[in-house]
């Protein structure tokens, strides 16, 4: 099986990139896919995901330093636009002790109420 590369067949995420899926669209590119949480843990939740499927962010090759760069980039001008720019966070869930249940890396992005620290 094909772990990291552009398209994986039973791969939730590529299929909600592809179009199989449909989700609320924030915004895309020819990098980027980002849209909103199904199930949303704040007031604005959002997911930002690279159109190249990487397992998670233990999985990132050298390569890929750009593309997570702009998954940042893209998700902060977001946050502005959807009125967090001043108060947001962003998270990636790396294996299943740390939460990930979806194996396409993806930024969560929270904002919208006070967050506590430590998340938990
Ligand atoms: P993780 O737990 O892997 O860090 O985050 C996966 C996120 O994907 C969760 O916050 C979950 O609510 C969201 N999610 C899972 N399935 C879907 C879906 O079909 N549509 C949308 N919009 N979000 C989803």
């Amino acid at each position: 099986m094909k772990i990291s590369g552009d398209v994986m067949s039973d791969c939730l995420f590529c299929k909600i990139i592809g179009g199989e899926i449909p989700v609320k669209k924030l915004y895309e590119d020819d990098d980027v896919f980002a849209f909103w949480d199904i199930a949303p843990q704040a007031p604005k939740h959002f997911l930002v995901v690279p159109k190249k499927h990487i397992t998670g962010p233990a999985d990132l090759a050298a390569e890929d330093e750009q593309l997570i760069g702009k998954m940042m980039r893209v998700g902060a001008q977001l946050a502005k636009e959807q009125g967090i720019g001043d108060g947001f966070r962003t998270v990636l869930n790396n294996g299943i002790q740390a939460g990930q249940t979806v194996f396409h890396i993806h930024m969560h992005i929270l904002g919208g109420r006070d967050l506590q620290w430590p998340p938990g």
